[in-house]
């Protein structure tokens, strides 16, 4: 016997970067996808077993609460398993200019 709806659970580590304070973090999500009858998606976002807010929903810093985060893209998935340090936080700076 099918259900009438699939539920499918991963991990998804995201990234975020403050930009106000600079300061970077990341969070893992427990991401759970539900597929029902009729094909729709949607996405629920978990953190210990609870729902919470969706990270492109917009998170607050950690450290200064503030509100301007961005999620910085991460690369998780390698096809052919190329490990490549990621070591790139020469890689953001705070814009000088101005
Ligand atoms: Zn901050």
């Amino acid at each position: 016997m099918t259900t009438s709806v699939r539920n499918e659970v991963w991990q998804e580590p995201f990234t975020f970067h403050c930009d106000r304070c600079d300061h970077m973090w990341s969070v893992l999500y427990e991401v759970h996808r539900y597929t029902g009858i009729a094909g729709q998606e949607w996405l629920v976002y978990c953190r210990d077993g609870r729902p919470v807010r969706a990270p492109h929903l917009g998170s607050r810093c950690f450290a200064c609460g503030g509100l301007r985060v961005k999620i910085v893209p991460t690369r998780i998935e390698g096809p052919s398993g190329a490990p490549r340090p990621s070591s790139a936080s020469a890689n953001i700076r705070k814009p000088s200019d101005q």
